[in-house]
């Protein structure tokens, strides 16, 4: 398909966010940057882009691509080349002015800069790296920018885009190889590890010697990298995703993982058909479990195995993990370590901070544990305070399981799935989908698990 010519700025716009929309690695944080004379915009680490929309997704950025051409042909994806829809594309000063307009009218923090391949990975590089030098340069925009590294892109290029973004990421899109194969046969493993590798070894090197990168008055990506992968898409477990994240924060240094359910968008053979819609309740679970990961000091071989390789879809990831421990519980809250207690359900690592802090007062009880921030309701039946329980209850899987899942809950579920709750709740692999509840998106956007 040949890009459309003549289209109005608006149409282009209409077009090109539409397309951008299925790309979920786009918060903002882990940046601060105070405003500049003569700039326009800040990157401040708690000012930015923390609005998210209902389903945890973040919402403040313009995110847009630079076009929707593409030479590939991933199965998955809107944009494929075989795909007949409407081309377009920007030019890097439509971008500029848009970028500008809507921040000045407050409508975003920042921008989000993904693209289809036009031409090539160099081709299409080089547009993004020139778009972000007159963004900074010319318009003088000081404000957050997250773009996407192309794989296969000369590294020149990526380096110089580097030193005019916040954030950058390099969609690892499937967790395994074969699932790269067979849905995006233009792209390998490797093409998109190299990039990633790059902007680690960048980072690195920026944070050790500010001082080499003085010539380009910028930090090589500031904000640190992400990535995302595609949830359903192929029939890799959750094991094997959470076992990739894993590997990628520890060897790439990544900021983020996103997950992002898969949505079929093309009829193709190769592509399931998810029954119920996308699978967001396993979007749901995989991102609990990457705070888990990150701030809670769980390693993924806790959380599932080759031989139980799903989240349970009724419980949060550190309640059935909890459950499957009991002869680890009950903590006593005015004595466990600070690590111990990030593993008590109820208690978030803010309350477990100010519970280490609190304590040294003295003693405390319920009542002081609940206007700490400790949920409660889950807490109880694994914590004591100074040897005594909120009240008594029964230490038993089931029981708390049922309890903590909630009766009515439960019951709409058994309704619907006739008697597989006592199942669901010793095995955790049915691969049954069903909808996050309130408490599971909160926890996915809050971090409070
Ligand atoms: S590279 Fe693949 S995922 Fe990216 S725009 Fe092209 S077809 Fe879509």
């Amino acid at each position: 398909m040949l890009i459309q010519e003549g289209m109005s700025l608006k149409d282009k716009l209409k077009i090109l966010t539409d397309a951008a929309k299925y790309d979920v690695a786009c918060t903002s944080s882990g940046v601060e940057r105070r405003g500049k004379k003569g700039y326009t915009g800040n990157a401040a680490e708690a000012g930015i882009c923390h609005s998210f929309s209902a389903d945890g997704r973040c919402i403040s950025l313009l995110k847009i691509l630079f076009t929707n051409q593409c030479i590939y042909d991933c199965k998955y994806c809107v944009n494929r080349r075989s795909n007949d829809v409407v081309r377009t594309a920007f030019t890097p000063d439509e971008v500029c002015s848009l970028t500008m307009e809507f921040y000045k009218r407050n409508y975003i923090e920042g921008l989000f800069l993904s693209s289809g391949v036009l031409h090539s990975p160099d081709y299409t590089m080089e547009l993004i790296y020139q778009t972000l030098k007159k963004l900074r340069q010319t318009y003088r925009f000081n404000g957050y920018i997250h773009v996407k590294a192309i794989p296969g892109a000369d590294p020149v290029l990526i380096e110089k885009t580097g030193f005019l973004a916040d954030r950058m990421s390099v969609n690892l899109e499937l967790p395994t190889s074969e699932g790269l194969k067979r849905l995006a046969p233009g792209k390998t493993r490797e093409n998109i590890l190299k990039p990633m590798r790059q902007i680690q070894t960048g980072i690195a090197v920026g944070k050790q010697e500010i001082s080499v990168y003085r010539g380009h008055g910028r930090q090589f990506v500031p904000a640190g990298q992400s990535t995302q992968m595609i949830v359903g898409a192929t029939p890799e477990n959750d094991w094997q995703m959470v076992t990739v994240a894993e590997a990628l924060y520890k060897n790439y240094g990544l900021k983020r993982v996103f997950y992002s359910a898969f949505v079929p968008v093309n009829t193709d053979a190769s592509l399931p058909a998810p029954k119920g819609g996308p699978p967001l309740l396993r979007e749901h679970r995989l991102y609990q479990a990457d705070w888990l990961m990150r701030y809670y000091g769980f390693k993924a071989g806790e959380l599932l195995s080759e031989e139980r390789p799903n989240f349970n879809v009724l419980l949060d990831p550190k309640c059935d993990w909890a459950l499957r421990h009991l002869e680890q519980f009950p903590v006593e809250v005015n004595r466990a370590s600070y690590e111990t207690l990030l593993r008590v359900p109820g208690i978030g690592v803010k309350s477990a901070r100010r519970i280490v802090a609190a304590r040294r007062k003295g003693s405390l009880d319920f009542e002081a544990l609940k206007k700490i921030g400790v949920v409660l309701k889950r807490a109880v039946y694994f914590i004591t305070c100074s040897g005594r329980q909120m009240y008594p209850v029964k230490i038993d899987e089931d029981h708390i399981a049922s309890q903590i899942i909630g009766v009515e809950r439960r019951n709409v579920w058994e309704l619907e799935n006739s008697g597989m709750y006592r199942q669901l709740s010793l095995f955790d692999d049915m691969k049954l989908e069903a909808a996050p509840t309130g408490e599971d998106i909160c926890s996915v956007v809050t971090g409070v698990l």
